[in-house]
């Protein structure tokens, strides 16, 4: 996707903290984080929302979720963190390149 920032961030064309890679996924600061750790985890492939998820897509998000288990402690998130994935104009999806939010590094509250 031309447009997407989450591609162009993916392929270095515009720059980000990344604090992890591999071939299918890559994790990076929030540019405006609302919590201490706020970290954003896509998919390299472009797609933007759960209703487009396939076989393949699936296999990858489920291998997604395991590898965020298993960075947590090097991510400052070992007391704990919340994962959040926008869907949608009520959720206030801004970012059309499925996310997950990764937020933790102190209490969070639960409104
Ligand atoms: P959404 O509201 O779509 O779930 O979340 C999009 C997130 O992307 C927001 O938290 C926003 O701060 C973050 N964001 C938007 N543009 C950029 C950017 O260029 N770089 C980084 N690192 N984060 C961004
Ligand atoms: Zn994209």
């Amino acid at each position: 996707m031309e447009d997407c920032i989450f591609c162009k961030i993916v392929k270095g064309e515009i720059p980000s903290a990344k604090m992890y890679e591999d071939e299918e996924i890559c994790i990076f600061k929030d540019v405006a984080p609302i919590a201490k750790v706020h970290l954003l985890c896509v998919p390299k492939e472009h797609f933007a929302y759960l209703s487009e998820l396939n076989g393949a897509r699936e296999a990858l998000l489920g291998r997604t979720l395991g590898k965020i288990a298993k960075l947590a402690p090097a991510l400052g998130l070992e007391e704990g963190y919340r994962l959040v994935i926008n869907q949608g104009e009520n959720a206030g999806q801004t970012v059309h390149h499925l996310h997950i939010h990764i937020l933790g590094g102190e209490p969070l509250k639960w409104e």
